[in-house]
């Protein structure tokens, strides 16, 4: 037999969402700019479509790293994935070697032991019934726990999984019931004619024995093919459409295209690409401190994916990058919030069917502006010739500790130094930033880059992160830029600052804009394990927890602020450290009204450890540290 009517649902889905991906993709290469098409190209044919390859399999089918951060929850999206990635192809093979021809169509795969049901008796053909059975039972075993979660979720370890529309319901409907429906239909077929392996044929056998396993199986076909046809036609609709995204997303990523500040085609795939995994909502600090849990990652993409009013979303949020780093799929979420923070309002969009599946790219309205088009009113301050500048930020002014042990060190050093900011000075932008006010924010930006410019140093050194993040990404600096802790490491490794050890044991907590925002992570560390016995606290690194003291949420409250502040510092301070070290003011700040430890910057343990009479120091050096220009940013 070669032909039966069930599998024309399936035929109709699978050639439907074959030739809607060609086209979706086609659509997103056209709406990229050129520069970012150029770079696919290059990508394409370059060595990032071997590293795609390398990173769908282990991301898309294995998912490493659902599994590393959670086990049964990797598990599950693996068995799925992957079990059905291994159904298809070792059913191609099959449906090759067994059937009665060579190049079959794909329903010829699919729904094999219904064109051959007496296949698989003996020899080779009983292996490979055992493989086919294998691979039924692990993506059957992975569906059971997804069927599971969705009624409790603690059985794969989450707190809460986001909810669903009634397109995914359906979608849902059908992709549950295609393995079940594929599993009674085989093994009805295989208790018919006596075949089956350990799976299909052991049920097939017990089924046969009490039922009209003949009449019975002809249904379960249809069944299935109605199940797979079913989903493929609404996957484009549904949080399923993560599933073909997420490959032009690995390849366009690994092409070195990247989400910038405005929206476009790649925001779009990013949002797309999707699974609704709901690791972000467990990662998030507002979940597990407030109990907030309708603001995180995986309803930010999903309410963008649905064209509605993500404004409080977008707000509501530390901007701390926790959700960045756990995320599986490596959607560069806190840009896409901050791209969000900046709109006004979006087009409303169309209601037809057609617009369902090709969604035209999301426009931004308009961009925010609180009405003072100009800061005419920044002074004119000339800034005197330096070899390093040091901006301290406001926060920093607001903690005068810091300030005043980063005097002490820059002293010590015996560079020439001022400040950029001694009697208060600009703000960096950063706050207005957040605040989705770019156009202000660059007024700022463009003042500080003439005082710097004019000053004519060689390096910047800055004591908040937040500052040194907007300095490294959105100002445009011909001067070496260096946070405080970079700074210390440099004197201390260059002989120009000499230290005794204290002796104290000390906990390092890593601030978000310093380390996940900016990828400062070790030379903190070493600084504090010159002077001081570090501890590891179980948030070290990339897990760091933030502070709670973030300005870039103004949605929750002081109260709330606190108890995340709170819940971070008696984690960190578990193994009762004698300082609380950070290296932010703001951290230091927010820390030091929830913990009896002592919490002080890194600057400040360095200054208490710089030696009362140090031997002559090494200044002829300071030369030699200096980049060229043409290297700098
Ligand atoms: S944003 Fe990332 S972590 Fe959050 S639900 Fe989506 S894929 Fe999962
Ligand atoms: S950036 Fe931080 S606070 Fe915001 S959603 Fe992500 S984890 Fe939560
Ligand atoms: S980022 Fe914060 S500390 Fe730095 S200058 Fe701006 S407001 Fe001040």
């Amino acid at each position: 037999m070669q032909f039966d009517p069930f599998v024309i649902p399936f035929n109709i889905g699978l050639y439907f969402i074959l030739i809607y991906a060609v086209v979706r993709s086609v659509r997103w290469f056209s709406n990229l700019s050129r520069p970012d098409k150029l770079r696919l190209q290059r990508g394409f044919f370059g060595s990032a479509f071997g590293r795609s390859l390398k990173e769908i399999f282990m991301e898309s089918l294995i998912h490493r790293k659902i599994l590393k951060a959670n086990f049964r929850l990797g598990y599950m999206h693996m068995s799925l994935a992957f079990g059905w990635f291994l159904l298809i192809l070792f059913g191609t093979i099959e449906a090759d070697i067994f059937g009665t021809r060579h190049l079959n169509p794909p329903y010829k795969a699919i729904f094999f032991k219904f064109f051959n049901p007496d296949h698989g008796r003996t020899g080779f053909e009983a292996v490979y019934s055992f493989l086919m059975d294998l691979i039924l039972a692990f993506i059957l075993s992975g569906l059971i726990l997804a069927v599971i979660k969705r009624f409790s979720s603690k059985v794969v370890g989450m707190k809460k999984t986001t909810k669903l529309k009634l397109p995914d319901k359906i979608a849902l409907t059908s992709l549950w019931l295609i393995f079940p429906s594929r599993l009674i239909a085989e093994s009805l077929t295989s208790g018919v004619y006596g075949t089956g392996s350990f799976l299909t044929g052991s049920l097939g056998s017990v089924l046969a024995s009490f039922l009209p396993a003949n009449q019975l199986a002809y249904p379960f076909w249809w069944l299935y093919s109605l199940s797979l046809g079913t989903f493929f036609l609404l996957l484009p609709v549904t949080r399923y459409m993560h599933i073909p995204t997420e490959l032009f997303l690995i390849f366009a990523r690994n092409s070195g295209i990247r989400t910038g500040d405005q929206s476009g085609a790649f925001t779009e795939i990013q949002t797309y690409s999707c699974s609704s995994c709901g690791i972000c909502i467990d990662a998030c600090q507002l979940n597990f401190s407030t109990g907030i849990t309708n603001i995180q990652s995986a309803y930010l993409m999903k309410g963008i994916r649905n064209n509605e009013d993500v404004n409080d979303i977008a707000f509501n949020c530390l901007m701390c990058g926790r959700c960045d780093r756990y995320c599986p799929v490596g959607i560069e979420l806190t840009p896409i919030r901050m791209i969000r923070r900046r709109a006004e309002s979006v087009e409303p969009p169309e209601k037809s069917l057609w617009s369902r599946y090709f969604p035209d790219l999301i426009k931004i309205v308009n961009t925010r502006s609180n009405g003072h088009p100009a800061f005419s009113w920044l002074p004119q301050i000339k800034t005197e010739a330096t070899e390093v500048l040091y901006y301290a930020g406001c926060m920093t002014h607001l903690t005068p500790a810091i300030k005043k042990a980063m005097i002490r060190i820059l002293d010590a050093s015996g560079m020439n130094y001022r400040f950029l900011d001694e009697a208060g000075g600009v703000c960096c932008g950063r706050p207005l930033m957040l605040a989705g006010k770019d156009k202000e924010a660059r007024e700022l930006i463009n003042f500080n880059s003439g005082l710097i410019r004019d000053s004519g140093a060689r390096i910047l050194v800055t004591s908040c992160p937040i500052c040194y993040k907007v300095f490294r990404e959105s100002y445009y600096l011909e001067v070496e830029l260096m946070h405080h802790t970079q700074f210390i490491k440099m004197l201390i490794d260059e002989d120009m600052l000499r230290l005794r050890f204290l002796r104290k044991k000390v906990v390092y907590h890593a601030p978000c804009d310093l380390g996940r925002g900016s990828g400062i992570y070790d030379e903190p560390k070493d600084v504090l394990r010159h002077v001081a016995r570090l501890q590891p606290t179980g948030f070290d690194d990339d897990d760091s927890l933030c502070c709670g003291g973030s300005l870039g949420n103004t949605r929750i409250s002081y109260r709330q602020k606190n108890k995340i502040a709170a819940d971070a510092a008696s984690a960190l301070t578990k193994g009762n450290p004698e300082i609380l070290a950070t290296a932010c003011p703001l951290c230091k700040k927010t820390f030091t009204t929830v913990t009896d430890t002592r919490v002080a910057d890194i600057a400040e343990i360095v200054a208490e450890a710089i030696a009362p009479n140090p031997p002559e120091l090494k200044k002829h050096v300071v030369k030699e540290l200096y980049r060229e220009p043409a290297d700098m940013i």
